[in-house]
């Protein structure tokens, strides 16, 4: 499949490692919004929220707990950080691999919106 985050994940494509486990990859995004920006991808090509399905209950949970060890990581726990999931045209998402995006290391983020 032609998917730029399957071939992150494969190592094909490089990327800034912050994170892996069995489940989940979390890299540096290219074109950072944010003093912190990171991706967690699922390692299972999941295009959009339409497409999870019950099986992928762990998946979910690991990538929650990966958000929670890298922002420990980033030292963003206390000052807190955004989560935003583009899905779909209208939200202008560009990779149809799920992700989710961290943005922190400012006290105030501003806008809501990644672009
Ligand atoms: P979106 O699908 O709208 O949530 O945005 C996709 C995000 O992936 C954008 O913030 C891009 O900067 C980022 N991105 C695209 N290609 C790469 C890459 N090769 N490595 C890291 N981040 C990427
Ligand atoms: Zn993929």
């Amino acid at each position: 499949m032609d998917c730029i985050f399957c071939k992150i994940i494969d190592k094909v494509i490089p990327s800034q490692i912050v994170y892996e486990d069995k489940d989940v990859l979390a890299f540096n995004d290219i074109n950072p919004a944010a003093p912190v920006h990171i991706l967690v991808i699922p390692k299972k090509h999941i295009g959009t929220v339409q497409d999870i399905s019950s099986e992928d209950k762990d998946i979910l949970t690991a990538m929650f707990s990966a958000i929670n060890e890298i922002s420990r990581i980033k030292n963003l726990s206390e000052q807190g950080y955004r989560l935003i999931i583009n899905n779909g045209k209208a939200a202008g998402q560009e990779v149809f691999h799920l992700h989710i995006h961290i943005l922190g290391g400012k006290d105030k983020l501003g806008p809501m919106l990644t672009r």
